[in-house]
């Protein structure tokens, strides 16, 4: 739903009112499931404050929940970062829905951007103590590695929302890791087992499953704009976007770090020096424009961009503007560019 809202007491208690008049439009807040850097932060690497400072960077595109994502890293590294999380995820800024641990349980042949030593293979053990070092709440894994329909048992029955991604399974894999609990896909096409006419590998169990969530990294970088419109039109209702945004996202082009990687950015791309994609500089309100241009109605795209991600990770009342729920709200202009933000009705961000 869109439009005029009241918010009392940080909640919505109206919509659908009399339109005050050049005032842009409301939309529920975006909801970000994969961020693992913005504003010249990156998670591995931020202080407390640092990670404060990226949350009130993200409310001025829109952003009003997210789970900062950690790729794979040493150990010591990944609980570290955690730790910050957990203690920066107060004040104002965009809310933290829990961490997304992209990693380290993942494939070697389909590593993308991530660092091949520090993949490992499935570890109930090593799962356990990541997941107790801070508020993990949602993990990509490979579920066609020695153990891996374990792992995704385990953690689904932790409540943890599995994601499958950086993957080489098959259509079977894929199908066994959904009927234990799975429920959505890390990037669609990127970093998986190539769908092709006779091997539709994840990527076409995904698209064709009902119970499944799609997800893409809508900056036509990564996917060409077919292939994103393909998607959604595979996966309406079912489908969402997230980012994949590094530090350099809302920054400068420049060198970044992602971990311990060094990530070259110039003004579209993010990679790695032998040009691998590396995350992305994608903003949400970018993505909600990229999806306007290749033809989806607005109310569709903020449901990609809110509804669908909120209602995966458990928390419908984050993505909708239904009177009663917490007054999340993005204010757009009349070129779909964010002009306010509120987070639980406080204002995180103006447009001057
Ligand atoms: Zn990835």
């Amino acid at each position: 739903m869109l439009g005029d809202v009241v918010v009392e007491d940080g909640r919505i208690v109206a919509v659908g009112v009399e339109p005050a008049g050049g005032a842009g439009i409301a939309v529920p807040g975006f909801v970000d499931l994969q961020v693992n850097g913005f504003g010249g932060v990156d998670f591995l690497a931020a202080g407390v404050e640092d990670f404060r400072r990226a949350r009130r960077v993200l409310a001025r595109f829109g952003v009003t929940s997210f789970q900062p994502t950690l790729v794979s890293s040493p150990v010591a590294v990944i609980e570290g970062a955690l730790e910050v999380i957990a203690n920066g995820s107060d004040g104002a800024g965009a809310r933290v829905l829990g961490v997304h641990l992209e990693g380290p349980f993942l494939s070697v042949a389909f590593k993308g951007a991530h660092d091949e030593r520090h993949l490992v293979p499935p570890d109930l053990a090593l799962a356990g103590r990541l997941c107790a070092a801070g508020p993990v709440t949602y993990m990509t894994v490979a579920p066609e590695l020695a153990g891996g329909l374990d792992l995704v048992g385990w953690l689904v029955a932790r409540g943890i929302t599995v994601a499958l991604g950086h993957t080489d399974a098959d259509a079977a894999t894929a199908h066994a890791a959904y009927n234990l609990g799975a429920r959505t896909v890390t990037h669609l096409y990127n970093a998986q087992r190539r769908f092709t006419a006779r091997d539709p590998g994840v990527t076409g169990v995904a698209l064709t499953r009902a119970d499944v969530t799609v997800q893409v990294i809508a900056d036509f970088v990564h996917l060409a704009p077919e292939t994103v419109l393909g998607a959604y039109l595979a996966a309406r209702g079912r489908f969402l976007v997230v980012t994949d945004a590094i530090a350099a996202a809302a920054s400068t082009a420049g060198d970044y770090g992602l971990g311990d990687r060094t990530i070259h950015v110039d003004g579209t791309a993010a990679r790695l020096h032998d040009g691998t994609l590396a995350g992305s500089i994608l903003t949400m309100d970018q993505a909600l424009r990229n999806l306007v241009r290749l033809g989806v109605p607005l109310a569709a795209a903020v449901e990609a961009l809110a509804t669908v991600p909120a209602t995966l990770v458990g928390r419908p009342e984050l993505g909708t503007l239904r009177p009663g729920t917490p007054a999340d709200i993005a204010v757009l202009d009349d070129t779909n560019h964010v002009m306010r933000t509120l987070v639980h009705g406080q204002e995180a961000f103006a447009r001057g």
